[in-house]
């Protein structure tokens, strides 16, 4: 069974992504990472993919459909399932990657955690990463450097206000109304309190759903 993760930006998506696809061993597909992997090549393309990141804005659903596609055809096999992150973001794109997910018959659920504008603005605006190995750092985490890979943390190119209020208007007005191609296959989860007591709660939630 495939997840697709929703929650606005700071929710908590890719740590809790994370360990819910360690935990069922699952591929995690976390859409800005593979983008801002593209981004760093010296192609047209990539610049052009730079520009749209570094503005907040979203990558066209062909650029992004093609990266899925291409991931999908390069599981180890076919039943190994996938934890979609950071995908979709508006409408056509969830009806593109149902399309795409049918065709390639795979099962899926969605999952949603839930915060508030105001946890999301805070957590946004104080949380750092590892421009290695991209983990992400709260403001509660005291050193300055990643435990993994003990490099110095950073914060996100477009964790700057504007980028920030941006992307929380696109997922008001986009990825909430795409929520309802998932109405019948929604499971939601509170994502306000520490991430230790999300993942209890997430793990609750989709042991039955993942043993299936
Ligand atoms: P994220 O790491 O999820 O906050 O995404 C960072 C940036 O990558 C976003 O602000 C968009 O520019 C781009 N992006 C991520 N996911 C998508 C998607 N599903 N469709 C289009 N653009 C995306």
């Amino acid at each position: 069974m495939d997840l697709i993760f929703f929650g606005m930006q700071g929710a908590g998506k890719g740590t809790l992504g994370k360990a819910v696809a360690e935990k069922y061993n699952m591929k995690f597909f976390e859409t800005g990472t593979e983008l801002r992997k593209l981004s760093t090549e010296t192609s047209p393309l990539a610049k052009k993919i730079q520009a749209i990141l570094e503005a907040g804005e979203l990558v066209s659903n062909e650029i992004v459909m093609e990266i899925v596609e291409n991931f999908l055809n390069n599981l180890p096999n076919k039943e190994t399932p996938v934890l979609f992150d950071g995908i979709p973001r508006k409408r056509s794109q969830g009806e593109s990657l149902n399309t795409l997910l049918d065709k390639h018959q795979r099962k899926y659920k969605a999952v949603l955690i839930k915060i508030s504008k105001e946890t999301a603005l805070k957590r946004l605006t104080t949380r750092r990463i590892c421009p290695k190995c991209k983990a992400v750092y709260p403001l509660a985490y005291e050193k300055n450097t990643c435990e993994n890979c003990t490099i110095e943390l950073e914060t996100r190119s477009d964790d700057n206000p504007d980028a920030i209020k941006k992307r929380l208007e696109i997922y008001e007005k986009e990825t909430i109304p795409t929520l309802e191609l998932y109405k019948n296959k929604l499971v939601e989860i509170d994502g306000e309190p520490t991430i230790e007591d999300v993942k209890i709660l997430a793990f609750e939630a989709l042991n039955d759903l993942m043993s299936k």
